[in-house]
């Protein structure tokens, strides 16, 4: 680790950086950094979270000078939320030395970036649909662009964008600086970098332990039907501040945020189906805490930066181990202790030390909260908020009725009675969620990827619509045709990177159970439907 001032920047990027309260570089950062100010191409791989903006970023916007009124950066992300990320904190580290940067993607009025575009930008933070519009209307040109980045570019491959990547990278001059970003290196990865990249320098931080220590883990054991029971009882017992709830499919997680709310609980979704605006709504309300529970599909938290969260919970195990690093990374971040509990079907057991033995790490296992533990935690939570109350002394108007109860009642009597209130009895609606297959650890299927094409863009796609892990093959039942739709098609996400021998063990990747299905769910109406993924 080395201090930001180590690496010879200007002193107005420098001070950009130490206002960002950065005190020391991250691995990622202190590998790619001389590199990338050699002016050398990289490809740079670590996990989510490790700084990967600032490691391109830094010497990008070194190096621009500030006289510069041509598009002389192009950063692609994948998708939209990610390219606002970036441009905000490309935006940060600009700061002092003004530099003007500007984020371009799909769902955003086009007129409304032709005229931002008009102030001149020096860098373009993109998703490549909505960049290919702006190239066809020649309202983006390219032909002065010095240094190109791929940010997240495994996430980028995995949504179809490889052919756009392509076209877009083709008008580039040749002449350029290209870095790479990507959490993991499949091999169209690796095929794109050959394509596009000059001799680059690898840089890879992978770490050997694969889960921050921080973060508790723990399983229950409950049948499919008790889940949402358990989960009642686990966020009453728990009630964390922020949670993350994971469920495998997208309807899941619609039946899930919406049996919450009926509950009584401050709770929403958040998935590839929502508009962006439904989107920026959901993440800005946990954001603020006025929802304090977020149910997601990996592909929709994925690359979300929220701090604070508490809990992770995975209501439904995800298929692959990777997945299940990502998902627990979530909470525990910057030194804080986070939670991550797991429910496993008595089918998944298998699965479930299947993960256990990829990640190295073991997960406690806990018996189902009991009502009395649920009640006990809510009442906790309930005392908690009263003894804020009372220490902020924010209560003088209610002192007279106080006064006059007390002097008729008593004491205890009052008080109890007021907790109950103030807990809530829970809301006696009864939840039916659509039952999700067990997933199984073994027959897993050959990796259909690995011909380099993620989905069939232009065909039916229907030989891997169907069943997710090759285990119960007469699973049928649970599955009609519409779930293919939102989560058939993770089959494919069983891709045996880890366990087989080909595989160079970052080839697989999660297995996300949204967006991978066949061919005509997946295909957008237009490429900018990806950038609201
Ligand atoms: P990645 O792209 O690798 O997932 P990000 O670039 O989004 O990660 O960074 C994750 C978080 O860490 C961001 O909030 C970022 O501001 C912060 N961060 C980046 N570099 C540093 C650093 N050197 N010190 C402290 N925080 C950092
Ligand atoms: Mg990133």
């Amino acid at each position: 680790m080395k201090t930001f001032a180590e690496f010879g920047l200007e002193p107005k990027v420098l001070q950009a950086i130490t206002e960002l309260g950065f005190e020391e570089s991250t691995p990622i950062q202190d590998k790619s950094i001389p590199f990338a100010m050699l002016g050398r191409d990289l490809i740079g791989q670590a996990q989510t979270g490790t700084g990967k903006t600032a490691a391109f970023g830094i010497p990008l916007i070194n190096k621009i000078p500030v006289s510069e009124d041509r598009i002389v950066a192009l950063i692609m992300t994948p998708t939209r939320e990610l390219a606002i990320q970036v441009a905000d904190e490309i935006g940060k580290l600009t700061r002092y030395k003004g530099l003007r940067s500007l984020p371009i993607y799909g769902g955003q009025e086009i007129g409304r970036q032709i005229r931002a575009l008009k102030k001149r930008p020096q860098i373009i933070i993109g998703t490549p649909g909505r960049l290919l519009d702006h190239i066809n209307r020649k309202t983006i040109r390219l032909e002065d662009v010095q240094t190109v980045v791929l940010d997240e570019a495994d996430e980028m491959l995995d949504m179809g964008f490889m052919e756009d990547i392509q076209s877009i990278l083709k008008l580039v001059p040749e002449e350029r600086q290209t870095m790479l970003f990507s959490a993991t290196m499949p091999i169209n990865i690796q095929k794109l970098a050959q394509q596009f990249l000059k001799d680059p320098e690898h840089v890879s931080v992978i770490p050997k332990q694969v889960t921050a220590p921080s973060i508790e883990q723990s399983y229950i054991e409950v049948h499919e039907r008790q889940k949402f029971e358990a989960l009642s009882r686990l966020l009453d017992m728990e009630s964390p501040e922020l949670a993350i709830i994971f469920g495998r499919t997208k309807r899941r997680v619609d039946e899930l945020s919406e049996a919450l709310q009926k509950r009584g609980y401050s709770a929403d979704g958040l998935h590839g189906d929502l508009s962006q605006n439904q989107r920026d709504s959901v993440m800005r309300k946990f954001r603020d805490g006025s929802i304090d529970v977020l149910v997601a599909t990996d592909v929709a938290a994925r690359g979300l930066d929220v701090s604070g969260v508490t809990h992770v919970i995975n209501f439904d195990l995800p298929q692959d181990p990777e997945s299940y690093v990502h998902r627990i990374g979530r909470t525990g971040r910057a030194g804080k202790e986070g939670t991550a509990w797991s429910f496993v079907t008595p089918r998944e057991i298998d699965h479930l030390h299947f993960i256990e033995r990829i990640t190295r790490q073991r997960m406690n296992r806990k018996p189902l909260p009991s009502i009395a533990e649920a009640i006990e935690g809510k009442q906790r939570l309930t005392a908690e908020r009263m003894l804020e109350v009372v220490q902020n002394e924010e209560f003088s108007e209610y002192k007279p009725i106080a006064i006059q109860l007390l002097e008729q009642y008593d004491s205890v009597h009052l008080l109890a009675a007021a907790i109950k209130l103030l807990t809530g009895e829970k809301k006696d609606v009864s939840i039916e969620l659509t039952p999700e297959e067990p997933l199984r650890a073994k027959k897993r299927r050959p990796d259909i990827r690995s011909n380099g094409r993620p989905f069939n863009r232009t065909g039916g796609g229907s030989s891997y619509g169907g069943n997710r892990s090759g285990g119960t093959s007469g699973g049928g039942g649970y599955r009609g045709r519409d779930d293919r739709r939102s989560s058939g098609g993770s089959g494919s996400g069983s891709r045996g990177g880890y366990g087989s021998s080909s595989g160079s063990g970052y080839g697989s990747k999660r297995s996300s159970s949204e967006g991978r299905s066949g061919g005509e769910s997946r295909r957008p109406k237009s490429s900018d439907d990806y950038a609201n993924n």
